[in-house]
């Protein structure tokens, strides 16, 4: 596998294209963001951290049955990914209130929600990812119906698979992000899954060990990404 040059840098991973179009090379950086970008850092060992996690994570999935854009990992901060056409919607689910639920309904911080609680974000940064919905989405070409139920779907059984496995390791999966793309037609996981884009709690304490740590300056975010890594077996040699 020949890696070529760069499609694309996001704000924490670059995509550069292969010898072969239908796989892409996902280099996880060191690169950190929050706010819409807003505030950027380096955090030394990041990108390893979260290559290693997201490539754990995704072969977890894949075993479950979610079928994802992932092949396998390449090097500490590499990985080979499907190449998808990426639908621009964001699916949230929460097991637990926090952050922008909090902020727009007023409700408490920690408060179980049940049922866990399904939303849909536009990817765009230049208008701060807007909360939209299945009908806006429909109207305006950003998913078919098919495809939102099944991208629903599929975000749920995610959540049954990493509820468990995160509570295994004594934690709480208080919510998280996925994206989706197309790879030949097929609706597959794609992006990533590390602590930047869910939040993690100690079951017992309720300690944050997640991005949220950067998000609130609370220090030590690679050490709480590498604390819940290993808890869940995740090897960072
Ligand atoms: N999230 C994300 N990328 C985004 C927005 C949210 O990964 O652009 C994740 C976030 O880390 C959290 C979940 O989605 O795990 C719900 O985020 P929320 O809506 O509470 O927004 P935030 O408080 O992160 O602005």
């Amino acid at each position: 596998m020949e890696k070529r040059q760069e499609l694309y840098a996001g704000k924490a991973k670059s995509v550069f294209t292969t010898d072969d179009p239908d796989r892409v090379i996902l280099q996880f950086r060191d690169d950190t963001s929050a706010f819409d970008g807003e505030r950027m850092e380096s955090l030394d060992r990041k990108g390893m951290v979260n290559n290693r996690f997201n490539a754990f994570i995704m072969e977890t999935l894949s075993a479950a049955g979610v079928p994802t854009h992932f092949e396998k990992r390449l090097s500490d901060t590499e990985s080979l990914v499907k190449t998808l056409e990426m639908i621009p919607v964001e699916c949230v689910v929460r097991n637990i209130a926090a952050g922008s639920l909090v902020k727009r309904l007023g409700v408490t911080e920690g408060e179980a929600l049940s049922p866990p609680t399904f939303e849909l974000f536009l990817k765009n940064d230049a208008l701060h990812d807007p909360m939209i919905n299945e009908s806006l989405a429909e109207t305006f070409g950003w998913a078919t119906a098919d495809q939102l139920a099944e991208m629903k779907a599929l975000t749920f059984k995610v959540n049954a698979v990493l509820k468990q496995l995160f509570a295994d390791g004594g934690l709480l999966l208080v919510d998280y992000k996925l994206e989706f793309g197309l790879f030949k037609g097929q609706l597959v996981l794609g992006d990533e899954f590390s602590p930047d884009g869910c939040r993690l709690w100690d079951a017992e304490t309720r300690e944050k060990l997640d991005k949220d740590r950067f998000r609130q300056g609370l220090g030590g975010v690679i050490e709480a990404y590498e604390e819940v890594g290993r808890r869940i077996g995740v090897s960072f040699d």
